[in-house]
């Protein structure tokens, strides 16, 4: 635990956005990096919960009170090792993902949740700036293929982009079928 008393002392802050007026003009990230200094203060403000609710907010029980230590005391590397034990890609997910975490994180109750999405992006966005991430593929591959299927949300309204929707009483893993068969997609 970073600060004892820092989840009362220190108010939650959020990366500041590039203007509007700037941003029409690129592709580039809508949000600036939080300052080191910030950051680490705002990973100061994790209890580490005894039961952290955070683990069970995130579908792939990211160990965020282990990371969110591990910034405050300038541990980045064990920080992204740590990150990387339950997460192939923070990258994506510490940009994307919309962050049950923090709706899970205990502080919120009766206060504002950890910043847990921008440390977590900013610790795997120092991890490639540092060189520490690197391919590694498998020793020994299997020869089987996976599909991944996506649909829109909310089941049952109608999809904008890929028509037609789920058909009335159809289940899902019926609709699934049925998109394979028509795309001929394989599965093993
Ligand atoms: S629930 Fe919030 S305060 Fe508790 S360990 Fe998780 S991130 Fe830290």
């Amino acid at each position: 635990m970073g600060d004892s008393k820092a989840f009362i002392s220190t108010p939650r802050e959020v990366s500041k956005k590039r203007p509007v007026s700037e941003r029409i003009h690129d592709w580039k990230e809508v949000y600036l990096p939080m300052a080191p200094d910030t950051l680490k203060t705002q990973a100061s403000r994790c209890m580490d919960c005894g039961v952290p609710f955070c683990h069970n907010g995130c579908p792939l029980g990211n160990l965020i009170p282990d990371w969110n230590d591990l910034v405050y005391r300038n541990r980045w590397k064990e920080a992204i090792q740590a990150l990387h034990a339950t997460n192939n890609f923070p990258e994506f997910t510490g940009r994307l993902c919309p962050a049950p975490c923090e709706d899970a994180c205990v502080l919120s109750i009766n206060s504002k949740s950890v910043t847990i999405k921008t440390i977590e992006q900013r610790i795997v966005d120092h991890a490639f700036e540092q060189g520490w991430i690197f391919p590694e593929p498998p020793a020994h591959r299997t020869g089987k293929k996976v599909a991944v299927i996506g649909r829109c949300f909310p089941y049952r309204t109608p999809c904008p982009i890929r028509q037609p929707a789920v058909a009335d009483g159809e289940h899902p893993a019926e609709e699934v079928a049925r998109r394979a068969a028509a795309t001929r997609l394989t599965f093993v």
